[in-house]
């Protein structure tokens, strides 16, 4: 990373030595440099080690702990100011009740512009919220690495996007969907698919890159990819290209087993594919999946491994045109880039404020 950041303000400052330098120019080089320096470690630690503490009882679906983390990722993706899915208030779809009772993905999208031919093409960028629970009220499975890292990832690249949204275009439409009851069979990607959702809202969907298990690794340094020899080369490529980019070992293709949420979508002919830096460990499905042991860098190089991912390799965002919105209040402010920064710390200082409020008021429910 920080080679590529280097090698990004010596490209700056070449351009602002060099003759011809446009105001455009100078923002257009500040906003292409902002998405990866807005990628926050501690952030994401601070979800998994709250999505992962005792009050979440280990996220079992349809218990308590389940619904306060719906509450959490709802609230999140109001205060990002997604799209909402269904015509509900809030950013739920029930996914009905089955033997552990009802549940609800959690799903927020950036829609694309109709400058584009591309704008009914859809993204899935995902994770599963759900855990397994508890067995004891002293001995609970709190699920960090599984999958609390996968959503706090999520949240990072969403929010981030939000931002990105304001300043360039979509070429294609992404949701942000954190899935229910994985853990019980998939259950809640399972429903989502069959509610025909995405053909009433016509949209058309390319790909589903799902997160499980991204905060530890094996100590080798390889990305797997559940899925990764199943997709069409355009996809596995361009995971290959970001790997390159962002300075990290060619990851590992692999055929899937059953083992995540992007099995949903592929049963269904639709290309997708699970990042993952360790499955099964032996940390898997114990009580010994506690947020210490995750690795804040790992959550890191995973955001912007998605980041580049999305914008530069599969055709998401159009950084070659700027909305005027963002041009004109650029102009008005010495640093863009700053100013980005300064709205992200107010927007995720709001969200933890929000998800503390939600935690108080579970606790006295109690
Ligand atoms: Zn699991």
């Amino acid at each position: 990373m920080s080679r590529k950041i280097a090698v990004s303000l010596i490209m700056l400052l070449c351009l602002q030595f060099s003759s011809g330098q446009t105001a455009q120019t100078e923002i257009s080089d500040n906003l292409a440099n902002t998405w990866q320096n807005q990628v926050n470690e501690t952030r994401m630690l601070q979800i998994v080690k709250f999505m992962s503490s005792d009050e979440f009882g280990g996220r079992r679906t349809g218990t308590d702990g389940d619904r306060l983390s719906q509450s959490l990722l709802d609230t999140a993706l109001d205060n990002f100011g997604l799209k909402k899915l269904t015509n509900r208030t809030d950013y739920r779809q029930i996914v009905p009740s089955f033997a552990d009772g009802e549940s609800a993905n959690i799903l927020g999208s950036l829609r694309s512009s109709n400058l584009y031919d591309s704008i009914n093409e859809t993204i899935i960028l995902s994770a599963n919220a759900d855990h397994i629970g508890m067995i004891s009220p002293t001995q609970i499975y709190n699920g960090a690495n599984d999958n609390a890292s996968g959503v706090s990832v999520t949240l990072e690249v969403a929010m981030i996007l939000s931002e990105v949204s304001k300043i360039y275009p979509f070429k294609k439409n992404i949701i942000f969907a954190f899935w229910a009851a994985e853990e019980r069979g998939r259950l809640g990607s399972q429903h989502f698919l069959k509610t025909g959702l995405l053909s009433e809202q016509n949209l058309s969907l390319e790909l589903v890159i799902n997160l499980d298990q991204v905060g530890y690794d094996r100590g080798d340094g390889i990305l797997k990819v559940s899925g990764g020899l199943d997709v069409p080369e355009l996809y596995a490529s361009g995971l290959t290209a970001a790997a390159n980019e962002i300075g990290i070992s060619r990851p590992n293709l692999y055929s899937t087993g059953r083992n995540s949420d992007h099995q949903t979508f592929l049963d269904n002919n639709t290309p997708a594919y699970t990042l993952i830096w360790e499955s099964n460990g032996p940390n898997y499905h114990t009580v010994n999946d506690t947020w210490e042991k995750i690795d804040p860098n790992l959550l890191g190089i995973t955001a912007e491994l998605i980041l580049e991912l999305l914008i530069n390799q599969y055709d998401l965002v159009d950084t070659t045109i700027f909305l005027s919105a963002a041009i004109e209040t650029s102009n008005s402010s010495s640093s863009s880039a700053g100013r980005i920064v300064s709205r992200l710390g107010v927007t995720i200082t709001l969200s933890l404020m929000v998800y503390r409020m939600f935690f108080l008021r579970h606790r006295r429910e109690q």
